[in-house]
């Protein structure tokens, strides 16, 4: 399956919970969730019949969108996790969590994941001072990430910077707002991730 490219907000009510996938606007009260917090669609109202299936699937789907990956990449993560060290369903967020393109939204380089893509795709991010085009690029301990010269001059990420504040940038980063720069002091752990979500689900999901 590829990457969904229809409304956002369809996804944050379909999962009941705020994904923080269409930037400043998840920070305001044009927030579809918020004004409507139920189901998209004629049956959206309906109260569905939760299946244990279902559960699953729907704690999958929320952490996949989340993150803006294919349902493809999503398996390969798990397929890492369960090789790694420790337990599945963590490493398979903290996986996750290390995307590039997930960084430079933590940073505040970016006010949505897909923001960061489109950054990172165009050319406009480095690592260690060199230009990384990757989204799915894993950092490490110590990357430095810096916005490159071109992309400094853009409104939508000076802005988004300024906006980052509402919310936070983790412990487990350091950022120079004023160099447009930053650093991972440390990876992140479980307890670092703010998303509410019960990854035993996933695990369940898939061990199939
Ligand atoms: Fe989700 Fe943001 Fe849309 Fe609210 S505005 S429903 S948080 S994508």
């Amino acid at each position: 399956m590829s990457r969904y490219t229809g409304p956002r907000c369809k996804i944050c009510r379909r999962e009941g919970t705020k994904l923080f996938l269409k930037g400043e606007r998840c920070f305001t009260d044009r927030c579809a969730l918020d004004r409507r917090n139920y189901g998209p669609g004629e049956h959206g109202q309906r109260r569905a019949r939760i299946s244990e299936y279902r559960v699953q699937l729907r704690e999958k789907q929320k952490v996949r969108f989340n993150y803006g990956v294919s349902e493809t990449q999503f398996k390969r993560y798990y397929e890492i996790a369960k090789r790694k060290k420790g337990i599945t369903g963590e490493n398979l967020l903290l996986l996750l969590e290390r995307r590039l393109d997930n960084i430079v939204y933590r940073m505040g380089f970016a006010s949505s994941r897909s923001e960061a893509r489109q950054l990172i795709g165009h050319g406009h991010i480095a690592v260690n001072g060199r230009k990384t085009d990757i989204p799915s690029f894993m950092v490490k301990e110590g990357d430095q990430i810096e916005v490159r010269e071109k992309g400094k001059k853009f409104e939508f990420v000076k802005t988004a910077l300024e906006n980052a504040g509402q919310r936070g940038i983790p412990e487990w980063l350091e950022v120079d707002e004023d160099g447009m720069k930053g650093k991972v002091k440390t990876l992140p752990e479980r307890d670092d991730l703010p998303m509410e979500v019960d990854e035993t689900l996933i695990v369940e999901f898939y061990s199939k």
